[in-house]
């Protein structure tokens, strides 16, 4: 187990005993915020095929798509066990009908874990119900990702998510009840927040206790309303050096036991105009373990407010 931070290969390693591989799919589904009911033109970081450049044809079936994953990832990272990770657009905004036929062509041999990746917003208890009952019935995992990407709400507007960090919130309570695992996705260097942001981030993930989180280093795809205002010199990106800084804050200031799903980013360089300061995210994970470990700071060693600790340590 690593030290430093609480890795999401140690978590699975923990929750399934081996090696567990995930296998994106990808839905012929679209988001609120690009067809028009939100907006049109999507988050202002959003390239048009959503997140998935590992993705497969969304012509294929679920049950082709994973097929495939599954003989070329299996053999590849020589794992037996997988997740079905339902990774492009918006997986809940669909109609529950086709929402349940997606999530159970996806229940065939060797997943043990279905993820559904999700806006805050497009998230009922029709879709949890259902999930309630496949994981009842057929024994798999049911985790939930969100997107938040920052917990500045003015940020929110400037970036045009369509939503606040309430609606945020109130998703997180509602899939609780539930007890399903939640990922949350961050940029920690969005060029309207500051290291006050990044901090009250990770507090409110830890005070929400959420499972796990999903850290990314902002990339402007090619096609994306950013893209605009990058050329036209818009956009205050923090250095290199600075994210390292923000990841490492926003690590000590997270509660110990919320799972790191990784640390930043990462595109294809020939669609995006900005990607890890073209630095490759081996390198910068690597300087960000070794900081941590030189200077011994662990992941939570700042998280001293939560159950009625916070004026106690005041200057914490
Ligand atoms: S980032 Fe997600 S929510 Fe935003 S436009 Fe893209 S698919 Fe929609």
């Amino acid at each position: 187990m690593n030290t430093i931070y609480y890795k999401y290969s140690d978590y699975l390693k923990n929750q399934y005993g081996e090696k567990v591989y995930k296998l994106p799919i990808n839905l012929p589904v679209t988001c609120p915020n690009r067809d028009g009911i939100l907006g049109n033109n999507g988050c202002s970081f959003c390239a048009d095929i959503a997140t998935g450049f590992e993705s497969l044809d969304n012509q294929l079936t679920v049950k082709e798509q994973l097929s495939k994953n599954m003989d070329y990832m299996g053999k590849r990272y020589k794992a037996n066990k997988f997740i079905a990770y339902f990774q492009n657009y918006t997986n809940t905004y669909l109609p529950l009908s086709d929402f349940k036929k997606y999530i159970k062509e996806a229940l065939v041999e060797n997943i043990v874990e279905i993820s559904i990746s999700t806006r805050p917003d497009s998230i009922n208890e029709d879709y949890l119900k259902f999930l309630y009952e496949i994981k009842k019935t057929s024994n798999v995992n049911i985790s939930i990702e969100l997107g938040l990407q920052s917990i500045n709400h003015k940020t929110l507007k400037k970036i045009n998510r369509g939503h606040t960090l309430a609606e945020y919130i109130d998703a997180v309570l509602m899939i609780k009840k539930y007890d399903f695992e939640i990922c949350t996705h961050l940029i920690l260097n969005l060029p309207f927040d500051d290291e006050d942001d990044i901090i009250e981030a990770a507090k409110i993930l830890s005070s929400l206790k959420i499972t796990g989180v999903k850290l990314h280093s902002l990339y402007i795809p090619k096609n994306s309303m950013m893209a605009n205002e990058f050329l036209n010199n818009e956009l205050n990106l923090i250095s290199l050096d600075d994210y390292k800084k923000r990841v490492i804050r926003f690590l000590r200031y997270l509660s110990k036991d919320i799972v790191i799903h990784r640390l930043l980013g990462r595109a294809p360089k020939e669609d995006t105009l900005f990607c890890n300061w073209n630095t490759s995210w081996w390198k910068i994970k690597d300087d960000i373990e070794f900081t941590m470990q030189e200077k011994n700071y662990k992941q939570g060693d700042l998280c001293n407010y939560l159950n009625g600790k916070a004026l106690k340590n005041i200057n914490g």
